[in-house]
């Protein structure tokens, strides 16, 4: 493993390592870290197979400087950091991952690493033999998803206080689209379903889709989701799928759900605004993945990590107190009060 620190103005640091392997493959992997007043930078590490290096460290920088606010916004003593490794996810070994512990492990700590898109805990368990900064592990809390569900859930609940024509004890009067039936959604019908919620899913899974059939998921085509009537779309799958295009198609009065960065660009939190559309921001209500590796961190139980999730539902609507008082968009109360807590700091 061969490490260097690359030169990327307004972040503490950015590394780029050379994970030696045997294979033909050679992945690089590349760790961002935005900023560690409030604590050391916790982020899991993404494998993706992008078109270029370039591309790989601009995600970085997005995802690590975007781990930041959610840390605050959640107020947990963390910094913001994430990591890429660059390669085929098809083609992972457990080498490349032998490879990249050692490079967490030379950070000393500075980074706390756990698993995202395509790792998984075994990856990460791998990890653990070269270093202890590592969360998400089969002996801690396990697979953060099913608190990122409830807390994306409690976040579902705040946005029903909030918007005039809904109330959430009467959820038997709600209809939520799910955008992606995978672990957080899968988690997320079911927590609705329980409450008498009419769940509708998509997903282009179609094993995904049939299990959720089978509990009661109404299924929807996704070529059709931006179209299909519902109360809340809860985008639980993909970034950047609230954009010029989609917001003209959406039949909902709510968007509500755990995927990262469902913003095109920030000025559509603008636009939903003025289509009188209420927006969860994202990396609040999707805190709760955060939560859990924070709480296995520090020892803590699942129970403890589902309260912390459950306390979404009051952050969020907080921020939408805010927001109306002040006549912004939810993001921005989410932004200025994460910003605030970096300042503090
Ligand atoms: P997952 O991979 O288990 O599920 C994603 C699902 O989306 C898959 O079933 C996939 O088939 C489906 N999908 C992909 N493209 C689709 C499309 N065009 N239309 C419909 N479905 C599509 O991932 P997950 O862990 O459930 O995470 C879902 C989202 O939530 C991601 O954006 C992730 O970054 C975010 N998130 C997850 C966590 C967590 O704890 N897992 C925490 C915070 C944020």
């Amino acid at each position: 493993m061969k490490l260097e620190e690359l030169d990327v103005e307004g972040y503490e640091g950015v590394y780029r390592a050379e994970l030696e392997t045997s294979d033909d493959e050679e992945p690089v992997a590349i760790i961002a870290i935005y900023e560690t007043t409030l604590g050391p930078a916790l982020g899991g590490t993404r494998l993706w197979d992008y078109e270029t290096e370039e591309d790989a460290l601009e995600d970085v920088k997005r995802l690590s400087k975007g781990m930041a606010y959610k840390a605050a916004a959640a107020d947990l003593p963390l910094g913001g950091g994430k990591a890429v490794i660059n390669a085929d996810p098809e083609k992972k070994t457990e080498e490349w991952f032998d490879e990249y512990g050692k490079a967490v492990e030379a950070l000393g700590g500075k980074y706390i690493t756990a698993e995202d898109v395509n790792t998984v805990t075994d990856d990460m368990a791998v990890v653990a033999k070269h270093t202890d900064h590592v969360v998400g592990l089969e002996e801690g809390l396990g697979d953060p998803s099913p608190i990122t569900a409830k807390g994306t859930y409690h976040g579902i609940l705040a946005t029903l206080k909030e918007h005039e024509d809904y109330d959430p004890e009467n959820m038997e009067d709600v209809t939520v689209l799910i955008q992606g039936l995978g672990k957080v959604g899968g988690y997320l019908a079911e927590h609705l379903m329980e409450d008498g919620v009419h769940v509708k899913g998509s997903d282009i899974d179609e094993d995904s889709v049939k299990r959720m059939e089978e509990k009661g998921v109404e299924p929807v085509d996704p070529e059709d989701v931006y179209t299909e009537e519902c109360d809340v779309f809860a985008p639980c799958a993909l970034g950047a799928i609230i954009n010029d295009d989609t917001i003209d198609q959406l039949k909902c009065d709510i968007v509500a759900g755990a995927a990262n960065n469902q913003l095109k660009e920030e000025r559509h939190a603008q636009v939903l605004k003025d289509e009188g559309i209420l927006y969860a921001p994202d990396y609040v209500i999707n805190a709760g993945g955060l939560m859990a590796v924070f709480n296995e961190l520090k020892g803590k139980t699942l129970e403890e990590a589902k309260r912390d999730a459950a306390g979404i539902e009051d952050r969020l609507y907080q921020m939408f107190e805010e927001a109306r008082k002040k006549d912004i968009t939810p993001l921005e109360a989410a932004n200025r009060y994460a910003e605030r807590k970096m300042e503090e700091a």
